[in-house]
Parts: C-alpha cells; structure tokens; sequence
C-alpha cells in the first residue's frame, strides 16, 4: 500500500513585527504553503510554527521553541544538517513533501541575517539521493492531462531519466496506473481514479502547448514529434514541475519506445489477486516478482519488475527472449563469469541520473569508468557464446547480439574518451589527487599549511629571543602571533610585528610573512575548490551528454534479466514454453512457484504438479472440491504461467505450450474497500462486470467463486449466467472454480466446457487432499469438516452436522432451485443482441422513408424468429 498523503494542516501565524530570520521564513513559507519548510540555520534545517508540530510528531523528535513571535514563544524542531537524508527519507515515505531553504554567503559589507532562498523541493516522485530511493523499485513522477476527449500521459524516472507518453482513454486510465504504480501524480482530481488520490501533487503547473513543445524538446535535447497534443501537454506539466522542484534546472531525459499495444492487459485487482509485483500484505516477499528475482544488480531488478508488470503479446520478443535466456542457461561457465562481474558494476543508470542532475560527484566519475572497465568482461562470455554458435553454423541469437553490440565498441570507445585520464584512485570519495600539476600544487599548500606555519613560529621565536611565542587561529582576526604581555615587554625590538589586540594579560600581533602565509593558504583553499569543481565539471558533462552510457546501462540491466531467467531454469528446472497465436494452454506437471517455494520454506517439499488443458473444443473448466483442496492454488498457477511465458521468462512446469493471450482476469477471494464504500458483494459484482465488458476470445479467465457473496439462488444463477456468456459469447479460455456443483449440469449444454474435480481420499471419516487435479465433479464441499480443523467448536460442529442432516432430508433449498432444470441456451439474450447489432448498424440520416419502412419490417421479423 502506497503511504497516505498527511494534510498540511497549515495555520498561517502573523507575521507582524517578525526578526530578519523569521520574515524570511514568512517569505519562503508563502512561496510553499504545501510542503514542510527545511529552514537551514547554520548546521541544523529547522522547522517552524505548524511545520514543527506536523514534523516533530512524524520523525518522533523533540519539539521545543525558538524566539518569540506576537509575544508567543515560535514551536520549533531541528535535524542536523549532515544527518538530513535519513529524515528527509522519513517524511518522503509517509508522503510529505519538503522544500529545502540554503543559506548564502552575505555580499561583503551587507547588514542583516544570510540571504536564503529555497534551493530545492523535494516531492515522493522527484527524489533523487541514493539514501532516499529503493534501489530495486523505479521511482515515477506521472503526469495526466486532457484534451479533446483524451487523457495524455507521461512519466519519468529522473533517477534514471527514462520518460515515456501515452495518448489513453479514461477507462483505461486505472489499468494503467496500477501497472506503473507512480509515486506521484500531477493531474486534476476530476480525472484521477479515487484510489490514487493520496499520491496526487497538491499543486500542478499547466503550460500551454507551445511551452510545452519546447520544454520537451529542452529535456530531451533534440526536437521531438509527439503525435498528439495531449502527450505534449502532459509532458509539459511534468517537466514544468520538475524544473520547479529542482530551482530551475531541467534533467536531461530520454525516451523509452515501447509499444504499448502489444501488452497483455491486467487490470488493477487482476494484478493484485495474482500477486504480482506485491504479495497482499504489500510486500515484495511472496510476489511473483520475489519467486522468480534472481539478478545481481539494482539496474536488473527494475527491468525484471517492468517486464513482469507488463508481458508481451508479440511472439517475436517474447521468443527473442526465451532464446537468449535459454541459450545462458546451456553455457553454464559463462553464465556464471556474467553474474561475477555484474555484481561488480555500480548501477549506472542511477548514477547517470545523479550526474545529469546536478549531484555527481568525483565518486560518479569513478562508478561510471568501473563500470565501462566492467563491461569488457561482460563482452568476454558474450563473444564466446556467440562465437561456438557461429562455428557450428546456428545464426547469432538476435538479443545476445544487440546486447553485445550495445556494450563492446561503445564501452571501449568511451573508456578512454570519459575516464581513462580521470585519477584511478580518490584520496576521499571527493578529493582528486595525481591528475592536474595546478590542483596537486595547491592540494600541496593546504595540506603542509600547519607546517609552513610552525616554521614561521620556530623563525620568529628566534628573532623576537622569546619562546613563549605562538602563532594561533583567531576567529575573527585569523592568523596572529599571541605573546604573553610580560614578555612582550621583554622583546628588545618589536620591528616588523603589528600590535592588532592587546590586554593586559596579553598581546597579538601579526607581520608581513604571517599575512602573506594566512593569504596563501586561504587562496590554495578557495582555488583548489574551483580548480577541482572545474575538473570535475568537464568530467560530468561529457558523460551527461554521452547518450551511450543510457544504451549500456540498457543492455547491463538486460542481460541480468536474462542470467536471471537461466539461472532460475537450472536452479529450479523451469521449462521454456512454447507460445502460439492459438486460443490454448497446456501444461504439464505445472506448480505454484510462491506456495510451492513457500512450502518448501516451511520443510515441506510436498507441492503436488497438476497439468491444465485448455484448448479450443474443450477451452473452460469448471473446476469443483472440497475447501482447501486447492483449486485456487490451480487457478492461480495457471495465470502466472501464462504472464510469465508472455514475459518471455521460464515458467514453472515440465512442459507448457501456451496460446498469447491479449488479456489475463482474475477474480479471486472476497475482498472489501470500505474506504471507497465498496461491500464485498459489490467488488465481486464489479470485477465480474469488467470481465463480462472487455475480455475477447483470446483472453484468459481465473475466475474463483462467483456470487458467493449473496442468497444461494441470486449467487448461483449469477454463476450460471457468466459461465454461459463466457462460454458461448465471449468464447474465452479460463478456469472457474466453484463450490455451486450443481453448475456441472451445463456441460451438457455448453459443449467447450470440461469438469474438473480435485482429489481427496476418506480415511477414518477424516479427508485427505491429494490436491491433484482430475476430471469429474465434487458434490460434497467438506466445508464443516474444513470448519472443525480451523478451530470452531465441537458443539457448534456437532450442531452444524445435525442441521446439514436436516436440510439433506427436506432439501427445500433444490425445490427453489427450479432454475437447473432443462435450462437450455439463454435465447432472448441473443436474440436481443441481434437486434441491437441491426440497430447499432443503422445510420437514420441516410434512409429515404420508404428504406426507413423496410427496416421497420425487418426487425419485426427477427423478433418474430
Ligand atoms: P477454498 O475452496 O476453501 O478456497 P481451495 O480449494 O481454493 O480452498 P487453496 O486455497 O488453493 O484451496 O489451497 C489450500 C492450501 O492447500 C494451500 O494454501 C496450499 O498450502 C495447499 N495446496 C494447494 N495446492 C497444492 C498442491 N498442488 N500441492 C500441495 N499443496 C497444495
């Protein structure tokens, strides 16, 4: 679950007769009424007035107060400067946002407090310090605007500088927002789903189309065509806001294409009854994202989350995929050399990220060339692999390839052109020694600065025959020479020194050598920071405008992908289906990769494999047994199997041959949102609804008890009329579970349905689950005997037993039930979607009356037929 976005209950106090200080706060406050204002006060940010209550009670620190104001102490709260990450870190996970406020260095001769400004804002979707984000999770600001009937969209990672547009409609706007999962959004509330609202900016700029076109072409830099104007005024607020969060500058970004039609569809509760990318507790652990993570890099985690989140219906990349992964998994050597050297590589694309905003460092520099020296032996293993495919006549895989050529000559070229003259080694992650003679030079003064010193004391002392002599740091008046006064009454000749303090314990003096000493050391201070800046400066931009670097970070972060899939192919003996464009699915010995990993976890390795057969003349099963004996386990598997082949990842089975679905939907468990006032029944009803309204004959269907919420006789006749439409008018594969066995009776009349039991076994009265799929019906659901092992008392299950024997003997509940007998196909259904189809089709401006008194007839007659 996303953090709910605290309300800044701010109370503007009164400004009237405020300090210097405080009227800047007041200021600054007006300029970001909305976020917590990190007012820094030499080493400490402090928070004032509401700001100090909201943040003391959320990082749990004291509250204590500063100065007065209209006679009334100001509430106050403080974190050190040096330690402001880790609370910045606090406050951004519980949705807050906080505008940073620097001080500046006073023009010399001016009055007053240190002019401040705010240096920065820093939002959930605009976070850029390595200690604040996930490094395994994207981070995406997203952006929605409308025009002409249309919602634009467009997101980015600026930790990375990946951006990417979409032109949608607003039914499609929650499917799509539960796959990208922003951490922020821009967008009117109007438009926005209720369920996102928390995550939505309190304030959004909206720039006009012309600003827009060229805010985008400036982040992108080159001129971009945007085919619709909604994109381009959806990519305009985005950057618009971007550049306001980071004072002015504007990312360098760049755009990822993908093509959004080949992605299976997932709605929103599909993805989190499949437990995706999060388990229900919100958790990555017992995801199927956690079953199948087995990357070495940051970089590879995000990719493996974006692919899951969103599979393939395009055969050539999923199959380009699987060929890759598969042809690893044969080389195991090189497989493992690629993991080694991996691990090895700093996370590029982050630190691009960082760099082309404004927060590389010298450590930057130094990431980025390990990691260009890294990709030498990345090419290594590639190029063998590739080369025994060569020699035994087999064409190059095709995604091997890419990578190779993505990371070989560019790396190679760049190594020498960025970083090969940059310092091997930092003195400190900041300090560059060894590259540049004037730098060194200087490095030389500051660092021998105490011993220059000490040798012009030992030289006085000498001259001035006084040993009591020292030179000392003044805070106010620098370097000076401290003589004890009654030695200083002592010294024969005081030429040259110049008394600048004197009482009557003691007397400071400077001279012309300690002012040029004091002079020299302060510049090799101040120009050792500009000349390293300046290095540094070089360095960053060449790499900022190195739009190689964003390909090689690409192919690194592919081909842990692709270790990861071999690998999980050899550790776990996973199989590469086979995709076709047929509406089918075969599996064979398929299982649960989180409940089976999960009961191995618990020293159970006891996970039974089931096959699945879906295929056009038999392609719905109706799937009935006992509680617990594992039919969802089954439903479940089975959708994770089609998600992960369309990824183009291995998949959990001996054998699979797998028709590309263009949807996957899931109805699973009972569920409620009373937040939104959503009953359980309701939800179910909703969910039905949307497969009922989108899915096609070449979607998969899981659905796992329909109308369970309700009477029995509303429930079951729900079942019964969704199993007919999906049967005989969507024409859908899929699986339906149901405890409802009297719906077994309709294979009789819908010829694709199949019936499915699970297994079990009596032993003593007591019943076994063999949790093996087979075919046939249950009529018996277990659920008292299930009842009695989750603890309910033995009285009430003795009084259940008594109560079920009744109802079996006066069964009134099979005579309200009229409805299972000899129910055929549902006719006025089709009859009444003819008709509207004829209707649909007419266009009334174009009849002549008496083509007009035609038709009327006509559609007598398909009502009378
Ligand atoms: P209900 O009708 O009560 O919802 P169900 O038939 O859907 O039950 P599941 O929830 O799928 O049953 O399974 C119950 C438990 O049985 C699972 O949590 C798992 O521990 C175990 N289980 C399910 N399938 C298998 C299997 N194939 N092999 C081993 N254990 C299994």
């Amino acid at each position: 679950m996303k953090p709910l976005k605290p309300k800044l209950n701010y109370q503007r106090p009164i400004r009237d007769n405020a300090t210097p200080a405080m009227s800047q706060w007041f200021d600054l406050k007006e300029q970001e009424p909305n976020a917590l204002l990190f007012f820094r006060m030499g080493d400490f940010y402090e928070l004032f007035f509401d700001d100090a209550h909201t943040a003391a009670a959320a990082l749990d620190i004291a509250l204590t107060t500063r100065g007065e104001q209209q006679g009334s102490p100001i509430p106050m709260c403080g974190v050190p400067v040096r330690a402001a990450d880790s609370y910045l870190a606090r406050l951004i996970k519980q949705g807050f946002r906080i505008a940073i406020v620097e001080q500046e260095i006073s023009p010399i001769g001016t009055k007053g407090p240190m002019p401040r400004k705010i240096v920065r804002i820093v939002t959930p979707g605009t976070i850029l310090e390595e200690e604040l984000l996930d490094s395994e999770e994207p981070n995406l600001l997203l952006s929605i605007r409308s025009y002409r009937n249309h919602l634009g969209v467009a997101w980015c990672d600026i930790s990375t500088g990946s951006f990417e547009t979409k032109s949608i409609s607003q039914e499609s706007l929650p499917e799509l927002l539960s796959r990208l999962s922003p951490s922020e959004i821009l967008s009117e509330s109007s438009i926005l789903p209720t369920e996102f609202s928390d995550l939505s900016a309190p304030v959004f700029p909206t720039p006009d189309l012309k600003t827009s076109e060229k805010l985008l072409s400036e982040a992108v830099g080159k001129k971009i065509e945007l085919k619709n104007k909604e994109e381009i005024l959806a990519s305009g607020s985005l950057l618009h806001y971007l550049r306001k969060t980071q004072a002015g500058a504007l990312p360098l970004l760049h755009i990822l294409d993908h093509d959004e039609r080949s992605i299976l569809g997932m709605d929103g509760p599909t993805r989190q009854n499949l437990e995706i990318v999060k388990s229900r507790r919100g958790e990555k652990k017992y995801s199927l994202l956690w079953a199948i993570d087995r990357n070495v890099t940051p970089a590879g985690k995000r990719l493996l989350k974006s692919w899951i989140s969103a599979p393939s219906c395009c055969l050539n990349i999923i199959e380009d995929r699987q060929s890759a992964w598969e042809l690893l998994s044969l080389n195991n050597f090189a497989l493992q050399q690629l993991q080694n050297t991996l691990r090895q590589i700093p996370d590029m694309a982050r630190i691009l990220g960082r760099i082309r905003n404004q927060k590389g460092n010298s450590k930057s520099i130094i990431e980025t060339r390990n990691a260009l020296i890294g990709c030498d032996e990345i090419t290594l293993p590639l190029q063998t692999i590739l080369t025994e495919q060569k020699e035994k006549n087999i064409p190059p895989n095709p995604f091997l390839s890419k990578i190779l050529g993505s990371i070989y000559a560019r790396a190679d070229q760049l190594k020498d052109k960025l970083v090969a003259a940059f310092p091997p080694n930092l003195n400190n992650e900041s300090i560059i020694d060894g590259f540049d003679s004037k730098l060194d030079q200087l490095r030389y003064i500051q660092r021998n600065s105490k011993a220059m010193i000490l040798s012009l004391e030992k030289n006085l002392k000498e001259k001035l025959e006084t040993s009591s002599l020292k030179i000392k740091h003044h805070s106010q008046l620098g370097f000076i020479i401290e003589i004890p006064s009654a030695q200083a009454a002592k010294i024969k000749t005081k030429e040259g020194l110049i008394l600048r303090q004197g009482t009557a314990n003691l007397k400071r003096y400077s001279c012309i050598e300690l002012e040029e000493l004091s002079v020299t050391i302060k510049n090799a201070e101040e120009e050792a920071e500009i000349e390293e800046k300046r290095i540094l400066e070089m360095f960053t931009n060449l790499i900022s405008e190195t739009s190689e670097l964003d390909e090689i970070s690409q192919a690194l972060a592919e081909i842990d992908v692709l270790c990861s899939c071999a690998t999980l192919k050899n550790e776990k003996g996973w199989c590469r289906p086979i995709l076709t464009e047929t509406p089918e699915c075969h599996l064979s010995g398929s299982w649960h990769p989180i409940v089976a990993t999960a009961l191995k976890e618990q020293g159970k390795n006891s996970f039974i494999p089931n096959d699945c057969e879906l295929f056009p003349a038999k392609r719905l099963m109706l799937l009935t047994g006992p509680n617990m004996a594992g039919k969802s386990t089954f439903l479940r598997q089975t959708a994770l199997a089609v998600i992960l082949a369309q990824a183009g990842f291995p998949v959990p089975a001996k054998k699979a041959k797998i028709g590309i679905a263009d949807r996957i939907f899931s109805r699973i468990g009972a569920s409620d949102d009373l937040a939104r006032g959503q009953s359980t029944f309701m939800i179910e009803m909703e969910e039905t609804a949307a497969i009922l309204t989108q899915a096609t004959e070449k979607s998969l269907i899981v659905v796992d008890e329909i109308g369970r919420g309700t009477a029995t006789s509303d429930g079951i006749s729900i079942a019964w009329a969704t199993l007919e439409a999906l049967h005989s008018k969507i024409k859908c594969r899929g699986i339906f579970a149901s405890h409802f066995h009297e719906l077994a009776n309709l294979s009789e009349s819908l010829p694709a349905l199949s019936l499915y039991t699970m297994a079990t076994r009596e032993w003593n009265g007591e019943l076994i689950f063999l949790h093996e799929i087979k075919p046939g019906v249950t009529f018996e659901s277990w659920g008292i005997h299930v009842a009695a092992i989750a603890g309910i008392p033995q009285s009430i299950i003795k009084r259940a037993k008594e109560i079920r024997k009744k109802l079996e003997d006066h069964p009134q509940g099979k005579t309200q039930l009229p409805l299972f007998e000899n129910i055929s196909q549902p006719t006025i259904e089709t009859k009444n979607d003819k008709l509207l189809e004829y209707i649909q089709k007419i266009d009334p401006d174009t009849l002549t009356p008496r083509q007009a008194h035609e038709l009327l007839y006509e559609l007598k007659t398909i009502l009378e037929d």
